[in-house]
């Protein structure tokens, strides 16, 4: 059974990611919770050694919970594209670089993907709730749809350029912001710890 955050309660982001914290804060948004990202509370950003993302979540969210003595809600997610066995996957952030290149890792995947006719691709996304005490719950979520070239758009980050949902004409990087929250898989992660984690309690200020 999944822990409640009690209405109002303070909850670490556990992320510098800034288009991650910007997309986990409008979905928080409507639930009169307390959200404050890692950056603004001073927290390490952890090694990501877990080789999934569900390994990658919980170390994350459990390091920022004991740091920040607070629940800690992290997202581990990820670009799988078929034609390259699922990568990159767990390591999508990796191919960015230490400079966060995305057009270079957008450029390395399609490179990779060597004109094949599959261009199946999909976004996950696992989100972990952590507590100080060591409990912590993890709920998942995935978008399906493939992989386009050139990339379009400039709304969204990492990988948004280069992916059409299922039944869309445009990237996620071309979509509004409303737009891909309403089918991503870090909002479908979201549906299910809102169902689980924040209850009824939350029901009056939303
Ligand atoms: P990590 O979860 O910190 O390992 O980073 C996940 C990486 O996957 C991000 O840096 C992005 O490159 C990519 N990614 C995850 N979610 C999305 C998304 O919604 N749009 C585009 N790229 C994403």
């Amino acid at each position: 059974m999944a822990r409640c955050l009690p209405a109002g309660a303070r909850l670490a982001i556990a992320t510098h990611n800034a288009g991650k914290l910007r997309e986990i804060a409008a979905l928080l948004a409507p639930y009169g919770i307390d959200a404050v990202g890692a950056a603004a509370l001073g927290l390490p950003e952890p090694e990501e050694t877990a080789p999934d993302f569900i390994g990658n979540a919980r170390l994350k969210a459990r390091a920022a919970s004991v740091a920040a003595g607070l629940p800690a809600l992290a997202d581990d997610s990820g670009f799988c594209v078929a034609a390259l066995g699922g990568a990159p996957g767990v390591v999508s952030a990796r191919w960015a670089g230490p400079g966060r290149d995305f057009a270079t890792a957008m450029a390395r995947v399609w490179r990779g993907m060597d004109g094949a006719s599959d261009r199946r691709a999909w976004f996950v996304a696992v989100l972990t709730l952590a507590w100080p005490d060591g409990h912590a719950d993890s709920f998942f979520g995935r978008v399906d749809g493939e992989a386009v070239w050139p990339p379009r758009g400039t709304n969204g980050f990492g990988y948004d350029p280069m992916f059409v949902p299922l039944g869309a004409a445009e990237t996620f990087g071309e979509m509004t912001h409303a737009a891909k929250e309403a089918i991503s898989h870090r909002a479908r992660a979201f549906a299910q710890f809102a169902a689980a984690c924040l209850g009824t309690a939350h029901a009056a200020s939303r």
